[in-house]
C-alpha cells in the first residue's frame, strides 16, 4: 500500500464526493473521545486523565455508575473518577472512558438497518481487547495505544454508515450473496474502502499516528515507502486481532467472506511466543465483563457459529462462483462502466464484459442520429470490424418494424428473427438469422442501441441473457450520462460560448504550461493578439446581433488557417489570441497575414450585408525572447503591439 502526496489528495476528494458532508465538518465521534486518542497514553498523569473525563458530568456519572455496578461491591462505593483511577488504574479508565463514548455515538436507533450495530460493536470491542492482550504478550511497549486503534480500525465503517450519500447499509444489501473480501467490494461500490474514509477521518482530526496507521493499513500491510512503514508492528497486531476475530465469526458485519491474513503479519510478530489459548480465554472473560458493562447482551455463541460455518461453506466454492451474479455476470461488468468519463474507454470496456461473460461473437453500438433518422454505427467488439464493413450496419429509422420501434419506445430489448416476416429487411444486410437489439437510455433519453449476435456459429440467443444483460446496460446509460456532464461543464468552463474557443482561461493555462517547455523550444513560440477594427461602430451600426456573427467569422477564419497544436482563443469583447509553436519570425507573419488577409477579403463580401462595413483586423505579434521571464511578460508584449498596429492605421500585422 503506497500513499503519496497525490494519491492521499485524490482520496480525500473520492472521500468529499460520496459523503454527504465535506470531511472537515464530519462529527464523527466526540470531541472528549478525540482527545482522550491523542492524550499520549503512555506520558500523561492520572491527574490529567481524570480532570479531562470530569469536565463532562455526565459522562463521569455514567462511568462511575457503571463501574459501581460491575466491579465492586456496594459497600465500596467509588465517587470520583481520580479515586476509580486510583483503584483501577489509570489504563483501565481510560479504555472505559474511551469505549462508553464510542458506545453512546456509535449504537443508535434505526429502524432499518443491515449494518448492525450491536454486531459491528462487539467486533471493535473484541479486536480491542483482543490487540491489547497481544501486544501485552508481546511486551509491547503502549497496549493502551493498541486498545485504542482496535476500537477504531473500523471507524471508516461507520462514517460511511452515518455520513455516506449511500449508507453502509446499502452496501450490505448490494452485496448480499457475494463473497469477496469486503474492502475490494467497498472499493467497487464507493469507489473507496472503510479504511480509505478512516484514514481520512483520522489526518483531519490528528489523531495519533500509530492509531492512523491501524485504521488505514490493518487490511493491507504499508510498503516501506510509506509514511506508516515505521507502525508495521502496531498495525500487525490489529490485522492479527482482526483475523482472530473474523475467523471465530466475530467479524464486522454479518457479510460471510473467507478472512485472508497478509502474510507480513506473520513476519512482524513471534506468533510462537503468544499462548493463543490462553489468550482467548482471558479475552472472553474480558468482553463478559464488558457486556455487563454495557448492559448488553451480545449476539450468542450459536449465530456467531452459524455466521462462521455459512462463510466457510460460501468460500468453499471457488472463485468461478465468487465474483459473478446471476447468469454468470460478472460483478466487474456492472462496475466497468464507471471507471471513466471518456466515452471512448467506457463503451469498448463495456463491450468487451459483455462479451466476456456472453460470448457473442459480434457487438455494435449503434447511436441514434436523429437529425439523419438513422442508427449509425460507433463502436464494435472486435474493434477490428471498424476497419472493414461497420458503415453498412447504418440503418435508416424508417425501415425498422413496427413492433421493433413500439419495444424502442417502451426501451425494451428485442431478438429479432426470422419468425417474423416483416424482419427479413433487417437480417439480409447483416447476414444473420438472428440478433439482439438492446436500447441504451441515458439519463432518460434513447442515445444508443447494443447490437449482438452469433455470425458465425449461428448459436441461438437465449431469451433469458436479457434479464442479464439489462443491468449492465443500465450502468452502460448511467456512465455515459455522467460522461456527457462532464464533457458539458468541461466546456462551459473552458470554451467561449459564442464562438466555440478556447477561453482567455484556457490561453493562461496554455501559455503557462508553455512556459514549462526548454529554453529551445520556447525560443520557436510566437504570441498574437488580433482585435476587430472600429468595431464599437460596427455594432452602432448593425446591432449586436449581426455583430456577434461578424465575431464568429473571425473565429471561423482563424480555426480554418490554424494547424493543430497550435492554440487559437477568444480573449474577451472583440479580442482574440493565438500561440504558435516551432515558428518563426517570417512563419508567424506570413501566418497572421494570411487570417488578415482573410478577413479583408470576407468583409468586402459582406460588406452589403454588414451595411456598408467592412470587417478588418488589427495583430500585434510577440515572439519569444530570453528575458521573457513568465508568460506575463510575452502576453504583454503582444498586446503592445496590437495597440502599435492600431496606431499604424489598423488592418496590419506588427511584430515586436
Ligand atoms: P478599435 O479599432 O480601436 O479596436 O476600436 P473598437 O471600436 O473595436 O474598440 P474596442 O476594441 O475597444 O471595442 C470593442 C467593442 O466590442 C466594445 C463592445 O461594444 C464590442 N463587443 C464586445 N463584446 C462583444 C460581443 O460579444 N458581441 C458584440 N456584438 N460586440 C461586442
Ligand atoms: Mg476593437
Amino acid at each position: 500500500m503506497t500513499d503519496n502526496a497525490n494519491q492521499l489528495l485524490a482520496t480525500h476528494q473520492a472521500a468529499n464526493l460520496i459523503l454527504k458532508h465535506k470531511v472537515d465538518r464530519l462529527q464523527v465521534i466526540p470531541e472528549l473521545a478525540i482527545k482522550l486518542l491523542r492524550l499520549s497514553c503512555k506520558n500523561t498523569c492520572a491527574i490529567e486523565l481524570s480532570v479531562l473525563i470530569a469536565s463532562e458530568p455526565a459522562l463521569t456519572a455514567k462511568v462511575l455508575s457503571n463501574i459501581n455496578s460491575v466491579t465492586f461491591s456496594p459497600y465500596q462505593k467509588i465517587k470520583t473518577i481520580q479515586q476509580a483511577i486510583n483503584i483501577l488504574g489509570d489504563s483501565a479508565v481510560r479504555q472505559i472512558t474511551l469505549s462508553q463514548l464510542l458506545y453512546n455515538k456509535l449504537i443508535y436507533n434505526k429502524a432499518d438497518f443491515s449494518f448492525e450495530q450491536l454486531f459491528f460493536w462487539q467486533h471493535c470491542l473484541y479486536v480491542a481487547t483482543l490487540a491489547r492482550s497481544i501486544a501485552v504478550e508481546l511486551n509491547h511497549d503502549d497496549p493502551d495505544l493498541i486498545y485504542s486503534a482496535g476500537l477504531l480500525h473500523d471507524i471508516g465503517k461507520i462514517i460511511l454508515e452515518t455520513h455516506a450519500t449511500v449508507s453502509y447499509s446499502d452496501f450490505i444489501r448490494h452485496c448480499k450473496g457475494d463473497f469477496q473480501p469486503s474492502h475490494k467490494r467497498e472499493q467497487q461500490f464507493f469507489g473507496l474502502s472503510h479504511a480509505e474514509v478512516g484514514f481520512i477521518f483520522c489526518q483531519q482530526w490528528h489523531i495519533p499516528k500509530q492509531i492512523t496507521a491501524s485504521v488505514y493499513c490493518h487490511h493491507d500491510m504499508p510498503d516501506d515507502t510509506s509514511q506508516f512503514a515505521d507502525c508495521k508492528h502496531d498495525i500487525a497486531i490489529i490485522s492479527l486481532a482482526d483475523f482472530i476475530a473474523c475467523v471465530q465469526g466475530l467479524g464486522s458485519t454479518t457479510l460471510n467472506y473467507k478472512p485472508v491474513l497478509h502474510p507480513e503479519v506473520l513476519t512482524q510478530l513471534d506468533i510462537e511466543a503468544i499462548n493463543i489459548k490462553k489468550l482467548l480465554n482471558s479475552v472472553d472473560n474480558e468482553m463478559h465483563n464488558n457486556c455487563a458493562f454495557f448492559g448488553l447482551k451480545l449476539p450468542n455463541l450459536y449465530r456467531l457459529r452459524a455466521s462462521l460455518v455459512k462463510s466457510a461453506i460460501f468460500s468453499s466454492h471457488g472463485n468461478a462462483q465468487q465474483h459473478s451474479l446471476p447468469g454468470n455476470v460478472s460483478i466487474s461488468s456492472l462496475t466497468i462502466p464507471h471507471q471513466s468519463l471518456d466515452p471512448d474507454i467506457i463503451v469498448p470496456a463495456t463491450l468487451t464484459a459483455i462479451q466476456q461473460d456472453f460470448h457473442f461473437e459480434r457487438l455494435i453500438m449503434l447511436n441514434i442520429n436523429p437529425r439523419q433518422r438513422s442508427l449509425e454505427t460507433s463502436y464494435s467488439w472486435p474493434e477490428s470490424l471498424k476497419d472493414g464493413s461497420l458503415q453498412h450496419f447504418n440503418i435508416p429509422i424508417d425501415i425498422l418494424p413496427g413492433t421493433l420501434l413500439s419495444n424502442l419506445r417502451e426501451r425494451k430489448a428485442s431478438i429479432i428473427n426470422s419468425n417474423h416476416k416483416d424482419n427479413k429487411i433487417l437480417l439480409k444486410p447483416f447476414k444473420v438469422d438472428e440478433f439482439l437489439l438492446f436500447p441504451i437510455v441515458s439519463n432518460k433519453r434513447l442515445v444508443a442501441l447494443l447490437y449482438a449476435d452469433n455470425y458465425k456459429s449461428r448459436k441461438t440467443i437465449e431469451p433469458q441473457c436479457l434479464t442479464y444483460i439489462a443491468p449492465i446496460i443500465h450502468e452502460l446509460g448511467v456512465a455515459l450520462a455522467n460522461a456527457r456532464c462532464f464533457i458539458l461543464e468541461k466546456n462551459r468552463a473552458e470554451l467561449d460560448a459564442l464562438t466555440g474557443l478556447s477561453n482567455s482561461r484556457m490561453f493562461t493555462e496554455f501559455l503557462t504550461n508553455t512556459f514549462q517547455l526548454n529554453l529551445h523550444q520556447l525560443s520557436q513560440i510566437a504570441v498574437g493578439f488580433i482585435d476587430i477594427d472600429f468595431f464599437k461602430q460596427f455594432n452602432d451600426t448593425c446591432g449586436h446581433q449581426v455583430g456577434d456573427e461578424a465575431i464568429i467569422m473571425v473565429a471561423q477564419i482563424m480555426r480554418s488557417l490554424t494547424r493543430p497544436g497550435d492554440f487559437i482563443g477568444r480573449y474577451g469583447g472583440d479580442e482574440f489570441v493565438f500561440v504558435l509553436q516551432n515558428t518563426d519570425k517570417q512563419g508567424v507573419y506570413s501566418y497572421a497575414e494570411r487570417i488578415r488577409l482573410e478577413v479583408e477579403q470576407q468583409g468586402k463580401i459582406l460588406s452589403r450585408q454588414f451595411l456598408g462595413h467592412q470587417i478588418t483586423i488589427s495583430i500585434g505579434i510577440s515572439l519569444f525572447h530570453k528575458e521573457f521571464n513568465s508568460s506575463e511578460k510575452i502576453i504583454s508584449a503582444a498586446d503592445t503591439a496590437m495597440y502599435k498596429a492600431k496606431q499604424q492605421g489598423r488592418n496590419c500585422v506588427v511584430i515586436v
